[in-house]
């Protein structure tokens, strides 16, 4: 039987455990006992010896009970900053940090309630085919662990992420993302003796970005410049100035439009600087396009969403296929022929010193993940 006392203790348990990106490895270790404990088979990854950290990917495997294809079951281990010293509280149902670091729950809401359904699994013997709980690390610094998660350690071909807010929702549609980043060549000068001798290039970015379009450009595409960096001293003519910035879209067309006319907008600007040498290369853009991650597109009829939405149907309650404009482990996952949906924890204002989740709501989603398991392994 779920236990709202266990899962509680476990919760509070999990958030005390510092895990920012790259400094999973205490966290890793109580969670492969935990895991051991109830019988898994307990497996690392080396994902950290390409993308940094103290440890690996956690894959925990537990045999079935009834012959039935594996089911992938994941949630990321990592958090973001402020998350050192989290000293969590429950009052009136509601999980909350003290207000001066994140809460965690982002995702470990989600591990969470993943060990509460796999005691009740295990302590009842209930019906169960065999599980995969892929626990990842670096997901918050673009999906790292996942990216770079040793496939073949993983049979399952259909699962579900954790990691979600809405406990009524299964994400099924995602954006692909573009990472664009620019440097302006500019040209250092005293700004006091001899300012014509320089090329500013936080002028220059300026003008790039002002003439930019951004935010939401429509109902499934985004634009943003978030990171800008430049400049030395106020005395200096700054002669460089990096700028990076992302693209995101449902649309693949609009994703490579909106990507080009950002790259465009810097290069206008730069072209368009008046020089007084025209012999020197200065101002120069440099600029690099990455593909961050590729769409994901679930068909409504699929088994993974079938499957969530008669367990759910089950309980009584309705799920609903949904769009998001987030990434998730899920979207790698998709990328590489295993299909997961992702549920929601009921985990709120993450990535905010204000993150928040209900009691109830993760007691809600561990009874669905608990009956998925259990439709999974009868069907
Ligand atoms: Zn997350």
């Amino acid at each position: 039987m779920i236990t709202p006392q266990r899962m509680t203790e476990t919760f509070m348990d999990l958030v005390k455990i510092d895990s920012l990106s790259r400094s999973e490895g205490r966290l890793a270790a109580e969670l492969q006992e935990r895991l051991e404990a109830l019988g898994a088979e307990i497996v690392f990854d080396r994902a950290h010896e390409r993308i940094g950290g103290e440890c690996g990917n956690l894959i925990a495997r537990f045999g079935g009970n009834r012959p039935c294809p594996p089911l992938l079951l994941n949630a990321h281990m990592d958090t973001v900053g402020p998350g050192e010293g989290i000293r969590p509280i429950l009052a009136d149902g509601l999980f909350t940090s003290d207000g001066t670091t994140i809460l965690g729950a982002d995702d470990k809401s989600a591990i969470a309630i993943l060990l509460e359904a796999l005691t009740v699994t295990v302590e009842d013997d209930l019906p169960h085919g065999p599980l995969e709980v892929v626990l990842t690390v670096c997901e918050e610094v673009g999906l790292l662990g996942a990216k770079h998660l040793d496939f073949s350690l993983i049979s399952a071909r259909l699962g579900y992420v954790l990691d979600a807010t809405d406990t009524a929702g299964i994400v099924t549609r995602a954006p692909a993302a573009n990472h664009l980043e620019f440097k302006i060549h500019g040209k250092d000068a005293h700004a006091g003796a001899a300012p014509e001798k320089g090329i500013n290039a936080i002028w220059l970015a300026s003008r790039a970005i002002a003439a930019q379009t951004i935010g939401r450009i429509d109902h499934e595409t985004t634009c943003n410049i978030g990171l800008i960096e430049g400049g030395m001293a106020t005395n200096i003519v700054p002669s460089l100035v990096t700028v990076k910035g992302e693209v995101r879209s449902h649309n693949e067309q609009k994703l490579e439009r909106v990507t080009s006319a950002m790259v465009q907008g810097f290069e206008d600007a730069v072209a368009a600087y008046p020089k007084t040498d025209p012999q020197s290369p200065l101002p120069r853009l440099e600029f690099s396009c990455e593909r961050d991650f590729s769409a994901t597109h679930i068909p409504d009829d699929h088994p993974v969403v079938t499957l969530a939405q008669q367990a759910a149907a089950n309980l009584g309650r309705r799920l609903v296929p949904k769009a998001t404009g987030g990434g998730a482990d899920a979207n790698v996952f998709f990328q590489k022929g295993i299909m997961t949906g992702v549920l929601g924890t009921g985990m709120r204002d993450m990535h905010t010193v204000r993150e928040n989740v209900r009691l109830d709501d993760m007691l809600e989603t561990a009874e669905l993940v608990l009956e998925i398991v259990r439709l999974h392994a009868n069907g």
